[in-house]
């Protein structure tokens, strides 16, 4: 049983990400993996749909997630919810600026529990409002990470950074957006070194795994059937990955992975037969 690191970076196509200089996720995926992961043919190649099957392991038509702005069916709690259910007395942190991953707004919330969302719910979301959520989720998870919550440290959590997409959304697939997926890994750098420094100071032996929900075309947008919208990807390390990724990865195999390590069997939670 290992504690459990997701984050979830938007909107980051894999040809963006290995042309640009991401010394952090490469290190975690030289000590792990990392493979494409195209979104699979019967899901939207947008954010709700996507994070739904991330989040509880099921393909778009079961969970019924097809846009942002409607929720899907109650068919299965997200990983989050399920490791606190099988483990009483745990607690799990959630952080996202993008407000359907963590409140009750549009489809969401995809991670059940209020998590922290920095943004004013009126806020309007543009890139400079990214970068400042993204900096205020990255400060939060590091202090919740270095302290604990007052329910207590977390056993797992679901970090978002939101900026690349708003980047590549503005501008399209250009030098801003290499250059938000580099801000984006040392975001991701601070976050990983809080890791580091926990897991020294306690012994415990994190697994983390960092995804993005879908890619962009070249003029930026998403939504769509092409090849660089279903861009998708994972990379994950740690004592619960196995040293090989699974041949032919989908999003939905992301669950699984995050409840493995966590020691949490899909059925132990929601008392349901899982197929
Ligand atoms: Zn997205």
């Amino acid at each position: 049983m290992s504690p459990v690191l997701v984050l979830g970076i938007d909107g980051v196509r894999h040809d963006a990400l290995c042309a640009a200089s991401t010394p952090e996720l490469d290190r975690l995926a030289t000590a792990g993996f990392r493979v494409p992961v195209p979104v699979a043919a019967d899901s939207p190649t947008i954010s709700g749909p996507c994070w739904t099957t991330i989040a509880t392991g099921l393909p778009a038509p079961v969970h019924g997630v097809r846009d942002n702005a409607t929720p899907g069916n109650p068919v299965r709690p997200d990983f989050l919810s399920r490791i606190r259910a099988a483990r009483p007395g745990t607690t799990t942190f959630a952080a996202a600026g993008w407000a359907p991953l963590v409140r009750p707004v549009g489809c969401g919330p995809i991670f059940a529990g209020h998590g922290f969302r920095p943004l004013a719910p009126d806020e309007r979301y543009d890139v400079a409002a990214a970068n400042r959520a993204d900096e205020a989720i990255v400060a939060a998870t590091v202090d919740v990470l270095s302290a604990g919550t007052e329910a207590g440290t977390p056993a797992a959590a679901f970090v978002h950074l939101g900026t690349p997409d708003l980047v590549a959304h503005r501008d399209g697939v250009a030098i801003g957006y290499r250059q938000a997926i580099e801000t984006a890994d040392r975001r991701a750098g601070r976050i990983l070194a809080a890791v580091r420094a926990r897991a020294a100071a306690t012994g415990e032996d994190w697994t983390v795994l960092v995804a993005t929900d879908h890619g962009h075309r070249d003029g930026g947008g998403h939504g769509g059937d092409s090849v660089a919208e279903r861009a998708a990807w994972l990379i994950a390390a740690g004592p619960g990955v196995p040293r090989r990724p699974p041949s032919m990865p989908t999003q939905a195999d992301i669950y699984p992975l995050v409840l493995s390590a966590a020691g949490v069997r899909p059925a132990d939670a929601g008392g349901e037969a899982d197929g």
